[in-house]
């Protein structure tokens, strides 16, 4: 396995491997990788010959005031999670070489971005869908993987791709969970003891929220009443956003018409978390 931050030398391995007709796979990370960015690296390698991991905290899309700086980085325990996971390279820019200092071009959308994450954190999904296009322009894999964990940039995603004309296959990933239930998390490392006992509300949310519609409560207002009134009995949590929202076009629904994603942003002290779930309906 190989690690570079160049373009140029991604670019440069990946027509290689296409001159010897083999498939590619992509999975874009930001680092800091545990077993739910592994479990899209080993999806990726049992679906490819070949799959490129990026490891890049991309400055674009966070806001002022969030955690760029405190990000944790460590590529050397990366690269071993990736080799082990069966990637053959890693593209590890620095911000320079993924941006140009006059770069002015952006991946906007118009839609999809109004509610959740994209409400409270402005500039987020922007930043996302350019990197994002960036590495599919590098990379240009056959397939890339995106977990559920963060249920709207995978919907964003899809939508970029279909609307932008991009051959690539979106691949989602089932929210792998610590065996507590909190969904992992790069930012689960941010949290005391005594948060990441408190951090337990998400999941605990989810399975209140899953086990409501699996039992045919059909009011998704009813399920994010008493998913809120959960997390609310917990002193560390701030909820920024309870919401149920159509999966796809992650337009506010009101009734459990699948597909719907109840999904969340809950504040554990300093601490951002997000979790979901997804009502695909009764029998599927
Ligand atoms: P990140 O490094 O947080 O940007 O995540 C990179 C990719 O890994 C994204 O597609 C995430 O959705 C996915 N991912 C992060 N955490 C999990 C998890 N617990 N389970 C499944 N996928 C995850």
């Amino acid at each position: 396995m190989k690690i570079t931050g160049q373009k140029r030398e991604v670019k440069e391995i990946v027509k290689q491997w296409r001159a010897e007709g083999l498939s590619v796979g992509l999975v874009p990370t930001m680092g800091y990788l545990h077993e739910g960015h592994e479990s899209l690296i080993r999806r990726a390698a049992s679906e490819n010959d070949r799959v490129v991991v990026s490891d890049f905290v991309n400055p674009t899309q966070f806001g002022p005031g969030e955690d760029l700086e405190s990000y944790p980085r460590d590529i050397d325990r990366d690269a071993a999670v990736c080799e082990a996971a069966g990637a053959s390279l890693i593209f590890h820019p620095q911000p320079e070489e993924m941006y140009a200092g006059d770069a002015c071009t952006f991946v906007d959308m118009t839609g999809l971005t109004a509610e959740l994450c994209g409400k409270s954190r402005p500039i987020h999904f922007r930043g996302v869908c350019t990197v994002v296009a960036k590495l599919f322009n590098i990379v240009r894999p056959d397939r890339a993987y995106f977990g559920q964990k963060d249920g709207q940039q995978l919907s964003v995603i899809r939508r970029m791709v279909r609307d932008l004309d991009f051959d690539i296959e979106i691949v989602g990933c089932p929210i792998v969970r610590e065996a507590d239930g909190l969904a992992k998390s790069s930012r689960n490392t941010y949290l005391s003891e005594e948060e990441r006992k408190a951090a337990l509300v998400l999941s605990r949310a989810v399975r209140l929220g899953k086990d409501m519609a699996e039992n045919g409560e059909k009011s998704a207002d009813v399920i994010v009443k008493a998913m809120t009134e959960l997390i609310d009995r917990e002193p560390l949590a701030r909820i920024d956003y309870v919401k149920a929202v159509n999966a796809v076009n992650i337009e506010p629904v009101s009734v459990m018409e699948p597909p719907v994603m109840v999904a969340m942003a809950v504040f554990i002290g300093k601490t951002r978390l997000i979790d979901n779930f997804v009502y695909e309906g009764e029998d599927r």
